[in-house]
Protein backbone atom coordinates (compact mmCIF):
# COMPACT_ATOMS: atom_id res chain seq x y z
CA UNK A 1 0.00 0.00 0.00
CA UNK A 2 0.70 3.46 -0.74
CA UNK A 3 2.15 6.18 1.54
CA UNK A 4 0.30 8.90 2.62
CA UNK A 5 2.12 11.52 0.84
CA UNK A 6 1.96 9.39 -2.76
CA UNK A 7 -2.02 8.71 -1.34
CA UNK A 8 -2.62 12.52 -1.52
CA UNK A 9 -0.56 13.06 -4.52
CA UNK A 10 -2.68 10.93 -6.40
CA UNK A 11 -5.78 12.16 -4.93
CA UNK A 12 -4.76 15.27 -6.34
CA UNK A 13 -3.94 14.42 -9.40
CA UNK A 14 -6.67 12.16 -10.09
CA UNK A 15 -9.84 12.67 -7.81
CA UNK A 16 -12.59 14.41 -10.89
CA UNK A 17 -13.94 16.52 -8.45
CA UNK A 18 -10.58 18.12 -7.41
CA UNK A 19 -10.49 18.93 -11.53
CA UNK A 20 -13.85 20.72 -10.97
CA UNK A 21 -12.79 23.04 -8.44
CA UNK A 22 -12.68 26.73 -9.85
CA UNK A 23 -14.08 30.07 -7.92
CA UNK A 24 -13.06 33.37 -7.08
CA UNK A 25 -13.37 34.51 -3.81
CA UNK A 26 -12.81 38.40 -2.27
CA UNK A 27 -9.94 38.62 -5.85
CA UNK A 28 -8.49 34.78 -4.49
CA UNK A 29 -8.33 32.56 -7.26
CA UNK A 30 -8.83 28.54 -6.52
CA UNK A 31 -8.19 26.89 -9.92
CA UNK A 32 -7.90 23.01 -10.44
CA UNK A 33 -4.43 23.54 -11.93
CA UNK A 34 -3.12 25.04 -9.01
CA UNK A 35 -4.48 21.82 -6.66
CA UNK A 36 -1.52 20.28 -9.81
CA UNK A 37 0.74 22.31 -8.80
CA UNK A 38 0.55 21.99 -5.01
CA UNK A 39 0.64 18.27 -5.87
CA UNK A 40 3.81 18.53 -7.81
CA UNK A 41 5.58 20.29 -4.84
CA UNK A 42 4.66 17.42 -2.00
CA UNK A 43 5.65 15.34 -4.66
CA UNK A 44 9.10 16.86 -4.67
CA UNK A 45 8.94 17.41 -0.98
CA UNK A 46 9.25 21.51 -1.23
CA UNK A 47 5.53 21.04 0.73
CA UNK A 48 6.51 18.56 3.77
CA UNK A 49 3.59 16.21 5.47
CA UNK A 50 4.47 15.79 8.63
CA UNK A 51 1.94 13.95 11.18
CA UNK A 52 1.18 15.00 13.95
CA UNK A 53 -2.27 15.29 16.47
CA UNK A 54 -3.81 18.60 17.59
CA UNK A 55 -6.45 18.63 19.34
CA UNK A 56 -9.36 20.26 17.76
CA UNK A 57 -8.06 20.32 14.03
CA UNK A 58 -8.55 18.16 11.35
CA UNK A 59 -5.12 19.47 9.75
CA UNK A 60 -3.01 22.43 9.34
CA UNK A 61 -0.72 24.58 6.96
CA UNK A 62 1.57 26.77 7.37
CA UNK A 63 4.49 27.63 5.21
CA UNK A 64 5.18 24.36 3.26
CA UNK A 65 4.36 21.81 5.86
CA UNK A 66 1.27 20.42 5.99
CA UNK A 67 0.12 18.81 9.08
CA UNK A 68 -2.70 15.54 9.58
CA UNK A 69 -3.35 13.91 12.56
CA UNK A 70 -1.56 10.84 13.37
CA UNK A 71 -3.03 7.61 12.10
CA UNK A 72 -5.06 9.60 9.11
CA UNK A 73 -6.07 8.03 5.88
CA UNK A 74 -7.44 9.56 3.09
CA UNK A 75 -9.77 6.82 2.65
CA UNK A 76 -13.24 8.73 3.02
CA UNK A 77 -14.66 11.98 2.08
CA UNK A 78 -14.31 13.74 5.59
CA UNK A 79 -10.34 13.30 5.52
CA UNK A 80 -10.51 13.61 1.47
CA UNK A 81 -12.27 17.20 2.31
CA UNK A 82 -9.51 18.06 4.42
CA UNK A 83 -6.93 17.21 2.40
CA UNK A 84 -8.73 20.34 0.15
CA UNK A 85 -8.62 22.70 2.87
CA UNK A 86 -5.11 22.46 3.88
CA UNK A 87 -3.81 22.45 -0.28
CA UNK A 88 -6.36 25.36 -0.67
CA UNK A 89 -4.14 27.14 2.05
CA UNK A 90 -1.12 26.19 0.12
CA UNK A 91 -2.65 27.66 -2.75
CA UNK A 92 -2.95 31.17 -1.25
CA UNK A 93 0.63 30.58 0.34
CA UNK A 94 2.12 30.31 -2.90
CA UNK A 95 -0.62 33.70 -4.42
CA UNK A 96 2.28 35.21 -2.36
CA UNK A 97 0.01 38.01 -0.95
CA UNK A 98 1.39 39.01 2.00
CA UNK A 99 -0.71 39.32 5.09
CA UNK A 100 -3.72 39.38 4.96
CA UNK A 101 -7.01 38.69 6.97
CA UNK A 102 -7.27 35.07 8.02
CA UNK A 103 -10.80 34.85 7.85
CA UNK A 104 -10.58 35.79 4.19
CA UNK A 105 -8.37 32.62 3.42
CA UNK A 106 -10.27 30.62 5.75
CA UNK A 107 -13.39 31.17 4.06
CA UNK A 108 -11.55 29.76 0.34
CA UNK A 109 -10.59 26.73 1.82
CA UNK A 110 -13.54 25.85 3.31
CA UNK A 111 -15.46 26.91 0.10
CA UNK A 112 -13.10 24.56 -1.62
CA UNK A 113 -13.54 22.22 0.57
CA UNK A 114 -17.64 22.55 0.31
CA UNK A 115 -17.37 22.59 -3.53
CA UNK A 116 -15.59 18.76 -2.66
CA UNK A 117 -18.41 17.75 -0.53
CA UNK A 118 -21.09 19.10 -2.86
CA UNK A 119 -20.44 16.97 -5.19
CA UNK A 120 -20.90 14.13 -3.06
CA UNK A 121 -24.82 15.80 -2.31
CA UNK A 122 -23.39 16.56 1.01
CA UNK A 123 -25.39 19.69 2.02
CA UNK A 124 -24.78 20.50 5.49
CA UNK A 125 -20.97 22.09 5.91
CA UNK A 126 -19.32 23.95 9.17
CA UNK A 127 -20.78 26.82 7.99
CA UNK A 128 -24.18 28.25 6.53
CA UNK A 129 -22.64 30.62 4.13
CA UNK A 130 -20.10 27.86 3.18
CA UNK A 131 -23.45 25.42 1.71
CA UNK A 132 -24.66 28.84 -0.04
CA UNK A 133 -20.90 29.41 -1.67
CA UNK A 134 -20.53 25.91 -2.54
CA UNK A 135 -24.19 25.53 -3.93
CA UNK A 136 -23.73 28.45 -5.73
CA UNK A 137 -20.66 27.13 -7.62
CA UNK A 138 -21.80 23.62 -7.76
CA UNK A 139 -25.02 24.21 -9.09
CA UNK A 140 -25.43 27.45 -10.35
CA UNK A 141 -21.50 26.95 -11.90
CA UNK A 142 -20.55 30.99 -10.34
CA UNK A 143 -17.16 31.63 -10.83
CA UNK A 144 -16.75 34.77 -9.05
CA UNK A 145 -18.16 34.22 -5.51
CA UNK A 146 -20.74 36.87 -4.59
CA UNK A 147 -18.92 39.42 -2.09
CA UNK A 148 -21.84 39.56 0.45
CA UNK A 149 -22.13 35.55 0.87
CA UNK A 150 -17.92 35.99 1.23
CA UNK A 151 -18.24 38.46 4.14
CA UNK A 152 -20.93 36.36 5.51
CA UNK A 153 -18.92 33.10 5.54
CA UNK A 154 -16.04 35.35 6.67
CA UNK A 155 -17.87 36.78 9.88
CA UNK A 156 -19.70 33.20 10.91
CA UNK A 157 -15.73 31.86 10.77
CA UNK A 158 -14.26 35.08 12.78
CA UNK A 159 -16.92 33.90 15.44
CA UNK A 160 -16.56 29.86 15.25
CA UNK A 161 -14.22 29.22 18.53
CA UNK A 162 -12.06 27.53 16.41
CA UNK A 163 -10.12 31.04 15.14
CA UNK A 164 -10.32 32.55 18.79
CA UNK A 165 -7.69 35.16 18.33
CA UNK A 166 -6.48 34.69 14.70
CA UNK A 167 -6.23 38.13 13.05
CA UNK A 168 -3.67 37.43 9.81
CA UNK A 169 -2.27 34.59 7.55
CA UNK A 170 1.15 35.74 5.55
CA UNK A 171 1.38 34.26 1.87
CA UNK A 172 4.80 34.39 1.40
CA UNK A 173 5.60 31.89 -1.66
CA UNK A 174 6.07 32.13 -5.08
CA UNK A 175 4.96 29.79 -7.92
ZN1 LIG B 1 -8.01 26.40 7.50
Amino acid sequence: MANLKDEMVSFLRQDPVVSLINFELRGNPIRSDMYLAIADRIASGVIKLQMKTVKGRGGSYLHNQITLPVGFKLNNYANKSIVIHECTHAIIDYHGIGRHDFAEEEACAYTAAGVYWMYYNQFTLNFKYQTKIAASITIDGVYRVDNQDASSLMTEIRQSDSYKGYSEYDSRQNW
